[in-house]
């Protein structure tokens, strides 16, 4: 999610990351583990929620490795079963397997993203590559995958239901798209890739943490800081004092463009700011990573070469709903021309508005977003000071993100304070089903800190499956302000997109109905924000926003002039908000159309090259995020799945379209979305799922719609 302090409606997608805990087993001998450890047992608390207040930094390494130990167990003894090969035997031991490890890289997982410590780190590179090859060692061990291949050829005269044919046939595809049915030497080299990949891949996220801590942007002199509110410079004081400086500090985002730069006037400081972000991680030493991206990518087009395939993308986009390279590429070439003429029209303006205030430059990167602010003004006289006072975090969260799942699903929502938690700032509720049953619970932690890495993002503690008898525990993590002490904190718009966003991610989730554990995740990249980014809808409903977005101290309601003021501003800046979102899924395309035989020695060269040739090497619209700073594509999962985002906006624009042909914000349309769409996991191929709830094609028109690209009728 892009951090705009005092952007205004910036993003029409909410970007964040979707954290996957993967499962593993075999290594290295438990130390120090027994019942003393917190992840030895089955939490005992509500809803299994691990136990923060007993888990201490030491627990992890010493759980992590027993857990990996016991899986092998567990798989060796699945393996060597001399029963012939069925589901009871083989698939459903397998899903019950691996416990003790979930539970405790679920809480690992939380912790190392939001809020990590060197302590922390130095685990998570140490068990990085164990756990690697422990997943390795399961889905490349030969026994194990012949007796699923057996189950998958006779799954039609197995007598299995739907869901146990749909498990049985994802997991052999997983098996076949890790290496399974490779050769001996083939597999040891594919397992010496994932182990360097997986060494490789923490040393980009410790040099990109590093990189980005070491670009915050510092001065002494007040004045370089001019056009930012007093709070802002008092948070800046705030940041300088906790790093033991003198005078101010503004910390980097992990975006391209920094919020900052809309209220800056000194046009050098501006710069400064934005040369920071841009060449962070480019600045030779230990937080350059530009070495580092050229080697994964190496050694992911090695991979895929291995596994029969042209190169990364085609093997990662095999299993997602776009299925091939070329129809992510079709559709975002598509997007190209209507994104950047709109772009190219907004700069146009933009660079009027510079002529007529005698400015006397050629509108730059770190221009566009202070001047897009006046233009924004001045065509639409809206600002931002005068809208966040309505956008109060605590009512936004349950008068407006629960209060919309609440009137669509009829599900309520309490806190609860006896919950342990890994940080102070995070606050759990359970969450009620509409016929009176707990659901789940959900945790929510919204504040920046220096221990967290940028973004927002959603991931769960425990996955719903009625086979382990758990119900889901849910998470959502962002990066807002905190505000000084004693204050309330009033969001941005954008950050009200985004509570809306992780909260769509946290309802799939929570809504998952599925036998298997292996049912509830493994949901495709390009599917995977459908839910999130239909949820942002909401946020306008009239009656949902009417009830949350009210004065904090009034609590009157927005002005109905400001509001619609808000609205139409809306399409504004689309064309830049569009267009480097695109050139950054291009750009991780290209990246990962590499051949296996190719060598890139400069990776900003090859950048250049790669923007240059999709025609989208416009100095003034930069990248969302540099190669040299994309933990999307190398530290998270999203590599040649950048497009994915858009690819969901299109979808779920499509199914806004059809909730607002069908009555909007009903409970009949609630819960039809919900029975036939959210609860399904990956239960069903996802083509035909949505087809059948849509009643048809997915088509582009919505989006650019939404996005105020085309002209409405
Ligand atoms: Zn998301």
């Amino acid at each position: 999610m892009r951090m705009s302090e005092c952007g205004m409606l910036r993003v029409k997608a909410a970007v964040c990351v979707i954290v996957v805990a993967a499962c593993a087993g075999r290594l290295a001998a438990a130390q120090q583990f027994g019942p003393g450890n917190p992840f030895y047992a089955t939490s005992t608390l509500p809803f299994q929620a691990p136990p923060f207040d007993k888990i201490k930094d030491t627990d992890y390494q010493p759980a992590i490795e027993a857990g990996i130990a016991a899986q092998r167990q567990e798989i060796e003894a699945i393996a060597n079963n001399p029963a012939p090969p069925d589901f009871a035997n083989t698939i459903m031991p397998y899903e019950k397997s691996g416990l003790l490890l979930r539970r405790v890289r679920a809480s690992f997982n939380a912790v190392t993203g939001a809020d990590t410590n060197p302590a922390l780190q130095a685990v998570d590179k140490a068990e990085a590559p164990k756990l690697t090859a422990a997943e390795d060692a399961i889905v490349l061990n030969p026994k194990l995958f012949a007796r699923v291949k057996a189950i998958y050829n006779h799954r039609e005269t197995a007598h299995l239901d739907a869901q146990q044919r749909r498990l049985v046939e994802l997991m052999y595809g997983n098996f076949v798209h890790a290496g399974a049915s490779l050769g001996e030497a083939e597999k040891t080299r594919l397992k010496e890739i994932n182990g360097q990949l997986a060494v490789l891949t923490n040393e980009f996220k410790d040099r990109l943490l590093a990189a980005t801590k070491g670009g915050a942007f510092a001065t002494t002199d007040k004045a370089a800081l001019a056009g930012l509110s007093n709070g802002q410079i008092a948070a800046a004081a705030q940041a300088a004092k906790r790093s033991g400086r003198e005078g101010y500090v503004i910390p980097l985002h992990n975006t391209t463009q920094q919020p900052v730069l809309q209220m800056l006037s000194d046009r050098d400081t501006r710069k400064a700011i934005f040369d920071n972000s841009w060449n962070r991680a480019e600045r030779g030493g230990a937080t350059d990573t530009r070495d580092t991206i050229a080697q994964i990518a190496k050694l992911r087009a090695e991979r895929a070469k291995l596994l029969g395939y042209p190169n990364f993308a085609a093997w990662k986009l095999e299993d997602q709903m776009a299925k091939t390279p070329e129809t992510a590429l079709t559709f975002m070439d598509s997007l190209v021309g209507p994104a950047t003429s709109k772009a190219m029209g907004e700069a146009k303006d933009i660079q009027s508005l510079i002529d007529a205030q005698k400015g006397g430059f050629k509108l730059a990167a770190y221009d566009w977003e202070l001047y897009s602010d006046q233009v924004r003004k001045a065509r639409y006289n809206l600002d931002e000071a005068e809208v966040r006072p309505y956008f109060e975090l605590n009512t936004v969260l349950k008068d407006g993100v629960f209060y919309a799942a609440t009137l669509l699903y009829g599900i309520t929502f309490k806190e609860r304070t006896d919950i342990p938690v890994y940080n102070p700032d995070v606050r759990v509720f359970e969450v009620t089903d509409a016929d009176g049953k707990p659901l789940a619970l959900f945790y929510c932690d919204f504040f920046k800190r220096d221990s967290k890495r940028g973004g927002a993002w959603t991931s769960s503690f425990v996955s719903a499956s009625k086979l382990m008898g758990t119900k889901p525990v849910v998470y959502n993590v962002a990066n807002f302000q905190k505000p000084a002490p004693g204050e309330v904190a009033l969001i941005s718009p954008d950050d009200v997109r985004t509570m809306f966003h992780e909260f769509g991610h946290a309802l799939h989730a929570m809504f998952a109905s599925v036998d298997y554990p292996g049912l509830s995740g493994d949901i495709p990249r390009d599917f995977v924000e459908v839910p999130s980014q239909f949820n942002e809808h909401w946020k306008d409903d009239p009656q949902v926003f009417a009830h949350y977005a009210r004065h904090y101290t009034t609590g009157a309601p927005m002005p109905t002039d400001l509001v619609a003021k808000m609205r139409k501003a809306e399409t504004f800046n689309q064309g830049y908000m569009l267009t480097e979102l695109l050139t950054a899924a291009e750009l991780d395309m290209q990246w990962h159309l590499l051949p296996a035989d190719a060598s890139v020695q400069s990776p900003d060269a090859f950048e250049a090259a790669a923007l240059e040739k999709k025609k989208l090497a416009l100095g003034a619209v930069p990248p969302r995020y540099r190669s040299s700073y994309f933990e999307h594509i190398w530290g998270n999962g999203y590599s040649a799945g950048y497009y994915a985002y858009l690819w969901s906006e299109m979808l779920e624009d499509d199914a806004y379209a059809w909730f607002s042909q069908h009555g909007g914000l009903t409970r009949a349309n609630g819960d039809r979305f919900r029975a036939m769409v959210l609860s399904k996991g990956s239960s069903e191929d996802f083509e035909p799922m949505y087809e059948t709830w849509r009643g048809g094609k997915p088509t582009i028109d919505g989006m650019l719609k939404q996005r105020g690209l085309v002209e409405t009728k």
